[in-house]
């Protein structure tokens, strides 16, 4: 392996830029040449490239976003497509890729791979925290953050006004943001889409803490595209059979994918870029980056883009203990 391509794909997320940076000084250290591909797999298609140096890379670690851009390809997603995106790498010279991004990114990177024999690898780049092998992905920690914040000072007004908020975060069709910043926040409720509490309950427990003393409460709805809760249609809900209820919507949205990174996910970033580059000089191909346990590992791609991540039952445990 003498020169690697580096990009960002699909959706964005703070830590990104740490990791670019990351990639690009590991090169340098190694002797390597690196080669900054823009906006995804639509910049490899249409040869949108650009050298890296050590130098290219300062003044990022602490950017949110992404300076490569990222973007979803279509043309990516065809066999045409790919075979373009090969040729531009082999005309660059390129010996391997690493993709920072979610397991649509991976899964692409996947595929290119087994079609031209060409060696990838991944580094979990989402806010979602929803990729197998890798107990944090980067970003994650940023958001959750991000949302802890927002719901602190949504705490301020609704207590203020003895309102009861609604605050839907991120997450796809994973709880995982809901579960954390919800704990983190100290919300009365988390509604998340592993776990379906029913609107009855949600009532329930909405009337016992009315009647132990509280005022006013933050619920925390997770997105969840498919399985769970339109906040709106709860909102409604609770307010024809809960009259007395004044209740808020905030659906935080894209504030949570953008931002400065935790020194967490800047520090995760730095050790993930590391043994990405590492790993492919040592002909460890087609793997993703990931940590367990404070170790930093790899995980088969296939796997990772396989496998299902499980919601963490004991938090929800903690959770419901929380809110006596
Ligand atoms: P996020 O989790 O933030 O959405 P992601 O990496 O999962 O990020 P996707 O939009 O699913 O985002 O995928 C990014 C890009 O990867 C797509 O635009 C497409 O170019 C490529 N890709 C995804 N799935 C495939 C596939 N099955 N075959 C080929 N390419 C794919």
């Amino acid at each position: 392996i003498r020169k690697i391509g580096v990009m960002t794909s699909g959706g964005d997320s703070p830590g990104m830029n740490a990791a670019i940076r990351s990639v690009v000084r590991t090169c340098a250290f190694h002797k390597l040449e690196c080669i900054g591909i823009y906006r995804g797999y639509q910049g490899l298609i249409e040869g949108d490239f650009k050298p890296m140096d050590a130098r290219s890379v300062n003044n990022i670690i602490h950017k949110g976003g992404t300076i490569l851009k990222s973007a979803r390809s279509k043309e990516f997603r065809t066999k045409e497509g790919r075979d373009i995106a090969f040729a531009k790498a082999k005309q660059q010279g390129l010996d391997a890729l690493v993709v920072i991004g979610g397991d649509g990114s991976f899964t692409g990177a996947m595929i290119f791979s087994e079609e031209n024999d060409f060696p990838v690898m991944g580094i979990p780049g989402t806010i979602d925290n929803d990729i197998y092998g890798t107990s944090s992905t980067l970003g994650y920690d940023t958001a959750l953050n991000t949302v802890v914040d927002a719901i602190d000072k949504i705490r301020d007004t609704a207590s203020s006004h003895n309102r009861l908020f609604f605050v839907e975060v991120m997450g796809r069709d994973v709880g995982n943001i809901a579960l954390n910043a919800g704990v983190g926040a100290g919300a009365e409720e988390i509604l998340i889409p592993e776990e379906n509490l029913g609107r009855d309950r949600l009532l329930e427990s909405l009337k016992r803490s009315r009647a132990s003393g509280k005022s006013s409460s933050i619920v925390v709805v997770a997105e969840g595209v498919e399985t769970g809760e339109n906040v709106f249609a709860l909102k409604d809900y609770v307010e024809q059979n809960l009259p007395e209820y004044e209740v808020r919507v905030s659906v935080l949205g894209h504030m949570q994918r953008g931002g400065s990174p935790t020194c967490w996910d800047r520090v995760l970033a730095s050790r993930m870029g590391v043994k990405a580059v590492e790993s492919l000089m040592d002909g460890n191909y087609n793997n993703m980056v990931g940590i367990q346990d404070t170790k930093i590992v790899l995980c088969p791609l296939e796997k990772a883009v396989k496998g299902k991540t499980a919601i963490d039952k004991e938090l929800i445990r903690v959770s419901d203990i929380m809110t006596t």
